[in-house]
């Protein structure tokens, strides 16, 4: 864990939750979201490069760039100790996750207050589809669904158009 100094005060919001990407394991196809982990030589694309993927890639590109497919995540900023976090680094990049812990949270709850730390809640509904990432929401706009055989929850967002959870 490295809280770095930040440059400039982010905004304070008091929204509980927002959307974030982060990236997942798995095979990237046309029209999916991604990021690469791994820098090539002169005029690739390099590491922390986002796009969409084409029609034309490959597997082995994502092998060769250590692309990762990006996901639109619900994360909340009510943290408690004993939950995992993520933090958000200086250069806006996301950190390692780490165990919030009582001595932490007595030196660093700032952190907390600013909100650059997060937890994930879970994986954004792909019908929520007007969702971007850095959107905040209200607790009475999320709707967060635990589906026993998913590894994580599925979060519905209240939608603006026909007020109805997608
Ligand atoms: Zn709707």
């Amino acid at each position: 864990m490295k809280f770095l100094k930040k440059l400039k005060k982010m905004h304070k919001s008091n929204k509980l939750y927002l959307a974030k990407y982060l990236p997942v394991e798995g095979e990237i196809k046309e029209g999916m979201k991604y990021i690469l982990t791994k820098s090539l030589g002169l005029g690739a694309y390099k590491e922390g490069y986002i796009g969409t993927a084409a029609i034309d890639f490959t597997k082995e590109a994502q092998e060769d760039q250590g692309g990762k497919i990006l996901k639109l995540f619900l994360c909340s900023r009510d943290i408690q100790v004993g939950d995992k976090v993520f933090e958000i680094l200086a250069d806006k990049s996301i950190g390692e996750e780490f165990e919030w812990t009582e001595e932490i949270h007595k030196h660093n709850h700032q952190f907390i207050e600013d909100g650059d730390v997060f937890k994930v809640i879970g994986e954004i509904s792909p019908e929520a589809t007007w969702v971007k990432e850095g959107d905040e929401f209200a607790e009475d706009e999320v709707d967060i669904y635990d589906v026993s055989h998913l590894p994580m929850s599925v979060c519905h967002i209240k939608c603006p158009t026909c007020k109805y959870f997608h």
